[in-house]
């Protein structure tokens, strides 16, 4: 048997964490078992489904390294297969058409809300005649497609997370709607359905999703057997959780992928976290690795069922593991697009070997790839600011003379390296009797406009490369006198 499972995104929202996550488990598996991964866009509802969020779900799994083998399909254009299947079934008698109205459901749910009871449909249009039907016709009532429920059934599968799992079909709600109101014809399919039609069609062999499609579940092993197709097998994955415990929503400040990356994480780090979001590897010291070396090792087995706590510290801390372990060229070119978005310009000698230069200074500095904006402003905008613990430094006595015997020894210098740059700091230590550490912080704070920072000589080299080491003297000079 060839593995096959699929990844099923509704594309009412951008690419959710926990569909991410999803995908990841899906991914994996599929690379473990050398099987094939399949992306199937699931956007019957026309209404909140639009091209923009399709876009950004599969721009967000390109992004982080799912690729898959096969789609991505579109039910939108599978909904006649859809409605030849619900035709069959009316055919069969293992569905009929519902004309119950709005207004008649909620008083039977208001009725059964006053006797204590947890809401179903009663299934009364069950058994209509052709008469009665012809009457609700000719009240102009529209009609749902219901597929019968035998309340008596036991459903029960071996869920490759959860275990032995038992449903009875009175838990199920009533007979359930599997398309939607039409006046005429059957109307457009709901999501059991099409998705059990798809995972047919598309002989899908593992169903893995979030445990929150478990009570619908039930539901589905019903159609399979009503389209008498194999039932898959089927995975619930554990919800991911906030600090509190609760499902990790937008109230916690993010929960799409395009999130994740406009706040400085890169691809690699997030898929590696999510991999540890509800599974860990068979030596759970590892934490670092790749998909493909995931893939080798995953398997149900070592999936959590409680819920998976979201640890911010612990991406923060993959995040900043990948970006000390890149190459420079690779960091730079993560970096330039934060750079262009702070609206910084590549001009004035910042071009790509200087940039280079400033990456390997900061880099080692970096969480998240946003933290380099403000990192390096200080390289980026002409003109300083001097912070009030800088000005203090350079109203004090001495200073000026210092920094004037600085820009003095820079007269003789075209290029500056840190062997000249340390010349120049000697020299003044020794024609002005000044202390070292005070020439090092008033440099420091007159280059800079801070007293703390990156490395203080490569950042003097890196503002010397792009003239800005003698204006900033020059007016931390004027500053002081
Ligand atoms: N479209 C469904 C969702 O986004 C797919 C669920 C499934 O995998 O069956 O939740």
């Amino acid at each position: 048997m060839t593995v096959r499972v699929r990844i099923a995104p509704s594309p009412t929202g951008n690419l959710h964490i926990g569909t991410a996550r999803t995908a990841v488990f899906n991914w994996l598996f599929a690379r473990h078992h050398g099987g094939k991964f399949i992306l199937r866009v699931e956007d019957t509802d026309q209404e909140r489904s639009r091209p923009e969020y399709t876009e950004n779900i599969l721009s967000g799994l390109r992004w982080l390294g799912l690729n898959w083998d096969e789609g991505p399909f579109f039910q939108t254009e599978r909904l006649h297969l859809y409605k030849d299947a619900v035709q069959k079934l009316l055919d069969q008698g293992l569905a009929y058409r519902c004309y119950t109205t709005a207004e008649e459901l909620d008083a039977l749910r208001e009725s059964q809300k006053a006797r204590g009871e947890a809401p179903r449909y009663d299934n009364r249009h069950r058994d209509l005649t052709p008469e009665q039907e012809a009457t609700f016709q000719a009240e102009g009532r529209s009609f749902v497609i219901r597929f019968k429920i035998d309340d008596h059934r036991e459903i029960v599968w071996n869920d490759l997370v959860r275990g032995n799992m038992v449903w009875r079909g009175s838990d199920l709600g009533g007979d359930m709607v599997i398309a939607r109101a039409a006046s005429t014809g059957i109307g457009q399919p709901l999501y059991n359905f099409a998705v059990v039609l798809d995972d047919v069609d598309m002989q899908i062999t593992h169903v893995i999703r979030g445990e929150d499609h478990i009570a619908n579940t039930a539901k589905q092993i019903l159609l399979y057997e009503a389209l008498e197709a194999d039932v898959p097998e089927f995975a619930h994955t554990p919800l991911i959780l906030n600090q509190e415990g609760r499902k990790l929503s937008k109230r916690d400040g993010v929960t799409s992928i395009s999130d994740f990356q406009k706040m400085g994480f890169t691809a690699p780090a997030l898929a590696n976290y999510m991999t540890l979001l509800g599974w860990s590897p068979p030596d759970s010291t590892q934490e670092i690795f790749t998909l493909e070396e995931a893939a080798q090792q995953f398997s149900f087995e070592r999936v959590n069922k409680a819920g998976a706590k979201f640890d911010w510290a612990k991406l923060d801390w993959l995040n900043s593991q990948y970006i000390h372990h890149l190459p420079v060229d690779k960091v730079t070119d993560l970096l330039i697009p934060f750079w262009s978005e702070a609206g910084y310009k590549f001009v004035g000698g910042r071009e790509r070997p200087w940039l280079e230069k400033l990456v390997t200074l900061i880099a080692p500095s970096l969480t998240r790839l946003t933290d380099a904006v403000a990192m390096s402003q200080l390289f980026f905008t002409d003109g300083v600011e001097f912070s009030d613990e800088a000005t203090t430094q350079l109203q004090k006595d001495g200073v000026g003379a210092a920094l004037q015997g600085v820009l003095t020894g820079l007269e003789s210098q075209t290029q500056l390296e840190v062997a000249d740059a340390q010349g120049i700091i000697k020299q003044v230590v020794k024609e002005q009797g000044v202390k070292k550490g005070l020439i090092m912080r008033s440099l420091r704070a007159a280059l800079t406009g801070e007293m703390h920072g990156p490395d203080l000589m490569q950042s003097w080299l890196l503002l010397h490369e792009i003239g800005l080491d003698r204006p900033r003297l020059a007016k931390a000079i004027d500053l002081g006198s």
